[in-house]
């Protein structure tokens, strides 16, 4: 089979370094980019050892460069970003300058050259509607401009829109995943992401944080089941020009997590409710209930989410008690 190489931007990130992995076992040849931004090197350390695989640190904000390494590659798996509800509240501006700049540059040399791009969209994308489960279709139902939570929602969505226009006007091959509440080894808690937040905190004897009345769900994936299906994406001609929602479709209670979380560990760690407002700040929005619909990615690769949530809480406090 002739040799496929993949650049992975963000690869140094919970999700790229998975998918680095995912991608070097399936033998593809792997470059990643990554500014460290909330990357860490010591995410793709275990992997140096592989001929298949080299990095360079530096931001997809340089044009020259990414030319240079678009034009090395078959497929763009487009996940560098700012990520984390807290960090995208606490680095507005940088977020939404890497989120469009990045974007747009990965998808002008990516059309030039005429490589695939895997792009990485988010279920924020559906903000606080209540039509659960979310279809790839849906209306999405956002708050105002003045809440910073939803800058995060808008400028991936102007990346959709932008890869769309790419695909339709200039012929380029994009498929865009939405990610839903991923998990695992090497997420950290320190960007806002619950589950890694609630087992160090158990872990350490601190209270475990709940915010607002605990009755809001979300549905957790494992990441080695969202990587395996994202491969398998990105090679499928069918997908092409598709979005398509990725994740786990079992909803939890965030209270139901922290009662879980708690177990797992034997903490002895209160659980303790914290009031959105003091979370993040005045005017906060959280959505109730967030579900994929993933009829899409069923019918078309045959994608079911296979591990559990107890797998997925225990693989975190391992990772985490190491
Ligand atoms: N959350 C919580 N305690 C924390 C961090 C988050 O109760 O220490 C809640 C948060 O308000 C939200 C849910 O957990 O309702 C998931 O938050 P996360 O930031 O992980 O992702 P989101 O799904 O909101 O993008």
């Amino acid at each position: 089979m002739a040799e496929r190489r993949a650049l992975v931007t963000g690869g140094a990130g919970f999700i790229g370094s998975h998918l680095t992995e995912k991608l070097l076992e399936r033998g593809y040849t792997v470059h990643v980019i990554d500014d460290l931004s909330t990357g860490r090197l010591e995410n793709i350390a275990h992997l140096e050892a592989d001929e298949k695989f080299t990095y360079t640190v530096d931001t997809v904000l340089d044009s020259a460069l990414m030319a240079k390494l678009i034009a090395q590659c078959d497929t763009v798996f487009h996940l560098a970003a700012a990520v984390g509800v807290e960090y995208v509240i606490e680095n507005q501006l940088k977020s939404i300058q890497i989120n469009l700049g990045g974007t747009e540059v990965v998808l002008e040399h990516a059309t030039r050259e005429k490589k695939k791009v895997v792009l990485f969209s988010t279920s924020e994308i559906y903000g606080k509607s209540e039509a659960v489960p979310f279809k790839e279709d849906d209306d999405r139902i956002l708050g105002p401009t003045t809440l910073t939570r939803w800058s995060y929602a808008v400028t991936k969505a102007v990346d959709e829109i932008m890869a769309l226009a790419y695909s339709r006007e200039k012929d380029l091959a994009v498929v865009i995943v939405r990610c839903f509440n991923t998990c695992g080894p090497r997420q950290t808690g320190q960007y806002g992401m619950v589950l890694p937040r609630l087992v160090t905190q158990a872990l350490a004897g601190k209270p475990i944080t709940v915010y607002g009345d605990g009755r809001q769900t979300r549905c957790f994936a494992s990441v080695f089941d969202v990587v395996e299906g994202i491969v398998t994406l990105a090679e499928c001609d069918d997908a092409v020009g598709e979005i398509m929602n990725i994740g786990s479709n079992i909803e939890v209670t965030i209270g139901d997590l922290a009662r879980k979380v708690k177990d797992l560990t034997s903490s002895s760690s209160p659980i303790e409710h914290i009031p959105y407002d003091k979370a993040y700040g005045k005017g906060f929005e959280d959505m109730m209930r967030r579900v994929p619909d993933l009829t899409r990615i069923k019918s078309l690769i045959g994608y079911e989410p296979r591990r559990s949530l107890d797998d997925i809480v225990n693989s975190v406090i391992n990772h985490l008690k190491q």
